[in-house]
């Protein structure tokens, strides 16, 4: 029920943090993995490494998410590897910039947008065709779209809340095909991108009733699940993993 064993899966953003960590696990439930990045080619290609001599399969392909000629062009490339489909989709590329109303960039809110909501979309809609039925697609979300707990958050929260509004729409578009659509939504996960170090980690942990930051080895565990034939009732849900922080 668990098994993933000759899934074609596709991980955006996979080089490391919570992506690496869904690529691991997936492919060590059996799947070959195809991972993305936009610049960090060499992470790519160690992660790539770790996960064949661990016995899985994988490749990386770089594809910028905010990027839409790139994106369909990482995908054909995808696509092409796995023989012209694709069972599982882990949208997971995604940036946060801090920035409170009326300081914030315009650049730095068109770059969210770009990235968090257009990235989502052209991935998807670049490889929806060539899912295979009883597919999955599980977006990357954070429970900043259930609760914008802190100021500065404004427009990374806007685009989880874009990103938790697909998921909806697309368990309806997919649902005859047995494709299931469902969005994670981490809360405190350790990674470069959230370090657990300094005051405003202490901050962050103080309100979470676990008294911790979650590691992204937990927030596979909870993709691989929603990948599995175990979950095929599970469609068009927020599921949060947060440690009890929205509690
Ligand atoms: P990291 O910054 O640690 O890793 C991000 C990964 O995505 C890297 O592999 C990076 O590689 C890749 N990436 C970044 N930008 C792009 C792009 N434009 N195109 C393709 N790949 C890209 O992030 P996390 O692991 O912390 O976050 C992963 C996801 O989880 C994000 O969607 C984030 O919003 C979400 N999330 C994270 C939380 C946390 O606390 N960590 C909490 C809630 C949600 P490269 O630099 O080469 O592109």
């Amino acid at each position: 029920l668990f098994s993933l064993d000759g899934k074609a899966v596709l991980v955006t953003g996979g080089s490391r943090g919570i992506g690496a960590a869904c690529a691991k696990l997936l492919a060590e439930r059996g799947a070959t993995v195809a991972i993305t990045y936009s610049k960090t080619a060499e992470r790519a290609e160690a992660l790539v490494e770790e996960i064949e001599s661990a016995g899985g399969s994988a490749f990386a392909v770089a594809a910028d998410a905010g990027d839409a000629e790139a994106v369909k062009a990482g995908v054909a490339r995808v696509l092409e590897r796995f023989g012209g489909y694709l069972d599982i989709l882990v949208n997971n590329a995604g940036i946060a910039e801090p920035g409170l109303i009326g300081e914030q960039d315009a650049a730095i809110f068109e770059r969210q947008m770009n990235i968090n909501i257009r990235g989502v979309w052209s991935t998807t809609s670049a490889t929806v065709a060539s899912m295979r039925d009883d597919g999955r697609i599980i977006n990357i979300g954070s429970f900043f779209s259930e609760r914008v707990t802190v100021p500065g958050i404004s427009a990374y929260a806007m685009t989880k809340h874009a990103v938790a509004g697909l998921t909806k729409g697309w368990a309806r578009d997919l649902a005859a095909r047995r494709i299931t659509v469902n969005t994670v939504e981490p809360g405190s996960i350790e990674t470069e991108a959230n370090p657990d170090e300094g005051a405003r980690a202490a901050m962050v942990k103080a309100m979470i009733p676990l008294g911790r930051y979650g590691q992204p080895a937990e927030v596979a565990e909870l993709v691989a699940f929603l990948a599995s034939r175990a979950a095929g009732y599970i469609n068009g849900a927020q599921i949060l993993i947060d440690g009890g922080m929205l509690a």
